[in-house]
């Protein structure tokens, strides 16, 4: 994607989190990796409903910024994540309360409950907690790169994708899971591996 319009789509997607509920306050971090193999990513510290394009930081694969800004404090877990996954155009980091409340109880989200979540998500692993910021937090959740969706243990929620719209709806779909499961309690029941291979047309 060229930086221009990354900017102005990290923007957009970082509004949709927003006003969608997925985040709150200065919570969370997206980045898209550009045509230039640098990756842009969400300055830290700002309440995500209201940045602005031009305020996205452009950083190099060692994490320094190229340009004005400070990047994510998880700048490190998001190039990992490039690093291992050369598929993946892009990343969304949040705190979505039912995703996080999860999180924080140390609970499996269940991913299969739909066949849209059969689709998206499927098995979701949880990474075990590390301080915000700090390496141990880039090893647990580098140990689940070959996820596209993952719960962060007493911490919030990481989806991929190979763009930005696909990392956001799959965080979208995890939150509509955690919360059909909230509802359903013990009624929550996964589509087995069979029913799982038809949807996804195997
Ligand atoms: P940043 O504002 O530095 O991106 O931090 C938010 C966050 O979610 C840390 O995990
Ligand atoms: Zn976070």
């Amino acid at each position: 994607m060229n930086e221009k319009d990354a900017r102005e789509e990290l923007a957009r997607v970082c509004k949709l989190m927003y006003d969608r509920g997925l985040t709150f306050a200065s919570g969370g971090n997206v980045s898209v990796r550009l045509d230039d193999g640098n990756v842009l990513i969400t300055p830290s510290g700002k309440n995500k409903g209201l940045l602005r394009g031009e305020e996205m930081v452009k950083v190099g694969m060692d994490g320094e910024a190229i340009g004005p800004g400070r990047p994510s404090v998880e700048v490190h877990m998001h190039l990992e994540f490039y690093r291992r996954r050369p598929d993946v155009g892009a990343i969304v980091h949040s705190h979505p309360p039912y995703c996080t409340a999860l999180a924080i109880a140390g609970e499996r989200l269940m991913g299969g409950l739909t066949p849209e979540g059969a689709i998206l998500l499927g098995e979701v692993p949880l990474s075990s907690y590390g301080t915000p910021g700090t390496k141990r937090l880039v090893d647990s959740v580098a140990e689940y790169a070959q996820n596209n969706a993952l719960l962060m243990e007493k911490h919030g929620a990481l989806a991929a994708g190979e763009d930005l719209m696909a990392a956001f709806n799959r965080m979208e779909e995890m939150e509509f899971h955690a919360q059909l499961q909230h509802i359903l309690k013990e009624k929550a029941v996964e589509f087995d591996d069979a029913e799982i291979e038809r949807i996804r047309g195997g």
